[in-house]
């Protein structure tokens, strides 16, 4: 009865997590109750953080030399709480802007320091990641932000900015365990965990020791990475049933390889898709080839009339949410983890058919 859900998110989760979780939902592990119902001080939710974050650890390969935090917030407020915790240090920062996440978080953080935007793919309509040789990076900014995945534009960066000793901050919201990274070369990474990791309500936030103790005076205790960090993510009560499930997921991405087979499956999905969009004359995604997402692909009917007629000959074959986000209209395939590439096969041969009947 499960659908292929192409949805950009909230959550896309693996079917056997969320089995597990039904399983699980009235008597945990013969506890009698439901995680939501369990203190998060006692011994049964601290053994399923303590695991959830080992997993997390292990799964992204994280030194001891950086705090992971379980936060509440979303990525939006992300884009407050990281200048509030980090901009103190030299009141400036750059940020690199690739698409509407990216302009959102500049946008946000000027209200707490200054911000420079260091480069911009406005030229390319925001089709493609600004080579770096074009960035104009400020040595005294106290960090460079970038959105590693633009969810709406579906750009993609595949490579790693070197801003040397100014610490680099990244939005992973939406790739976030989609792939290997080297998480020495970021000074912070967040992600909302509500694509690849589990449910909204949850906001992963890893940080390097040293960045900790800059606070702006008007940061909330709740939002302060110092005071979270001491407590072990629990200064306030945390998102237990969030990440009791994330924790579920972690379990599931080990199982199935690690980000090394997460990064392969990912690959190999998004090329069906974008293999067959470029031979397309009916359908067109304008995205840098170099530069496309491996996790949303955004694609245009060229004739737009055929729109509602595509989505509900897709809805019937149980392809669902395939609406493109508001702001830019057309289709969008969200890819995440959690999408078989039997998904992206019956996708493709959808969009052939319809190509032949109306193209
Ligand atoms: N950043 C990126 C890259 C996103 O994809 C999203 C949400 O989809 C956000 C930020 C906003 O996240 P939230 O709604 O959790 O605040």
């Amino acid at each position: 009865s499960r659908v292929f859900n192409f949805s950009a998110g909230p959550a896309v989760l693996p079917e056997p997590v969320l089995r597990q979780a039904a399983d699980e939902m009235l008597d945990w592990q013969g506890t009698g109750m439901s995680v939501m119902e369990m203190s998060h001080r006692g011994k049964e939710f601290i053994s399923i953080h303590a695991e959830a974050e080992a997993n997390f650890r292990e799964l992204m390969d994280i030194p001891s030399s950086y705090k992971v935090l379980f936060m509440q917030g979303g990525a939006i407020g992300e884009n407050a709480i990281v200048p509030m915790n980090l901009i103190g240090r030299t009141g400036r920062a750059d940020y690199v802007l690739t698409g509407d996440w990216s302009k959102k978080s500049a946008k946000e953080a000027a209200t707490y320091g200054q911000v420079h935007v260091a480069a911009t793919a406005a030229a390319s309509k925001f089709t493609a990641v600004p080579s770096q040789s074009e960035w104009k990076l400020d040595p005294g900014a106290a960090y460079v932000h970038i959105c590693s995945n633009e969810t709406i534009g579906g750009v993609q960066f595949h490579w790693t900015p070197d801003t040397g000793s100014v610490p680099l901050v990244a939005d992973m919201s939406s790739d976030i365990l989609s792939r290997r990274i080297d998480v020495r070369k970021y000074g912070l990474i967040y992600a909302g965990a509500q694509k690849n990791m589990g449910p909204s309500g949850l906001t992963m936030v890893i940080v390097r020791e040293d960045l900790l103790g800059h606070a702006l005076a008007i940061t909330p205790s709740a939002f302060n990475y110092q005071l979270q960090a001491e407590a072990d993510s629990m200064y306030n009560t945390p998102p237990t049933y969030a990440i009791y499930v994330a924790g579920l997921v972690f379990r599931h991405v080990k199982k199935m390889g690690g980000l090394a087979a997460m990064e392969a499956h990912n690959l190999a999905k998004a090329n069906v898709l974008y293999d067959f969009l470029e031979t397309s004359s009916f359908y067109r995604n304008p995205i840098a080839k170099e530069d496309r997402s491996l996790m949303n692909v955004p694609f245009w009917l060229n004739d737009e009339s055929h729109n509602d007629a595509f989505l509900k000959g897709a809805e019937q074959r149980g392809m669902l949410q395939l609406k493109g986000h508001r702001s830019v209209g057309g289709m969008r395939a969200s890819i995440y983890n959690a999408m078989p590439i039997e998904g992206v096969q019956a996708l493709v041969q959808y969009m052939k058919e319809f190509e032949s009947r109306h193209g």
